[in-house]
């Protein structure tokens, strides 16, 4: 199937490594040309470099994204380096703290702030790009975690805002021809990743969860979810908006954490 991505521009927050990085190259393999943002630069050199080989047009801005002016800044100086943009990634995310009753003060906002607060932000400034290039597509990565209660509190809530985020967006773009979706993975291993290291220091932990939460035997990969996002960019799910797309192998509690 033809996913008629070639010649496309997507901005990828994030995208220097995990997740976000297979989302690029599996943009890039499409011909579509991408900008990926992230704070380290030596990361983004590294990545662009790698998604280079795979032929198209590269763009790296650093940035933080919990920055709004810095966002606004990495999306003009994107768009600019492309030529306008018809796709948006919010894939940065992550956990300041951890549970409400371990936290520190304002780890609820922090946490807030860069998963669902920066997606409304890319949303915010990215929009108008998609509008001058006809429409487009915004895809919002959240997480099972966002569905179901799990530890960590402060993370679950800010990726199930992220799921209404895009249900919400996806109603109030589509006069614009821009379609929004979320996706939500499950439990994703890669090297460096969170999940990597969280069966160095807790192999036995770990055990018990590959061993019980997941029905094909394994943890996901990132390449798995790159793919479906590619495809939810792409025409081909023109009929698909304001969704919550799971893309968790069939795997059952969300986290190896509990909160007892
Ligand atoms: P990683 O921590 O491996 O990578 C995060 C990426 O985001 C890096 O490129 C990092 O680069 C960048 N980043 C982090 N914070 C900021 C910031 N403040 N400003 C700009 N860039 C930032 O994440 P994953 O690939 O594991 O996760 C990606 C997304 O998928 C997240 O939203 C996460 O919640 C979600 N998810 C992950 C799952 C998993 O199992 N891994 C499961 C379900 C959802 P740099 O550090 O240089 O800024």
């Amino acid at each position: 199937m033809d996913l008629g991505l070639r010649g496309s521009r997507a901005l990828i927050t994030g995208g220097s490594r995990g997740i976000g990085l297979a989302i690029a190259s599996a943009l890039a393999a499409e011909g579509a040309s991408v900008g990926i943002v992230a704070r380290d630069r030596g990361g983004l050199g590294a990545a662009a470099e790698m998604l280079r080989r795979r032929g198209g047009m590269v763009a790296t801005a650093a940035a933080d994204v919990t920055d709004t002016a810095a966002l606004e800044r990495a999306v003009g100086d994107i768009a600019g380096a492309l030529g306008g943009l018809d796709h948006l990634v919010a894939n940065a995310g992550g956990t300041v703290g951890g549970n409400l009753a371990d936290a520190g003060p304002g780890d609820f906002t922090a946490t807030f702030a860069l998963n669902a607060g920066h997606a409304a932000e890319l949303i915010r400034v990215g929009a108008p790009q998609l509008r001058a290039a006809g429409g487009g597509a915004v895809v919002i990565i959240s997480s099972i975690t966002g569905m179901r209660p799990a530890p960590r509190t402060s993370y679950a809530v800010a990726k199930a805002a992220e799921i209404h985020l895009a249900a919400t967006a996806a109603a109030e773009l589509a006069g614009d021809n821009i379609r929004v979706n979320a996706v939500s993975p499950g439990s994703i291993l890669f090297p460096g990743g969170s999940w990597e290291t969280y069966q160095k220091e807790n192999p036995e932990a770990f055990g018990r969860f590959l061993g019980t939460q997941f029905p094909l035997g394994r943890l996901g990969r990132a390449e798995e979810v790159g793919d479906v996002v590619a495809f939810l960019l792409s025409r081909r799910a023109a009929w698909i908006t304001g969704a919550n797309i799971v893309v968790d192998g069939g795997q059952g509690y969300p986290s190896a954490r509990t909160f007892s």
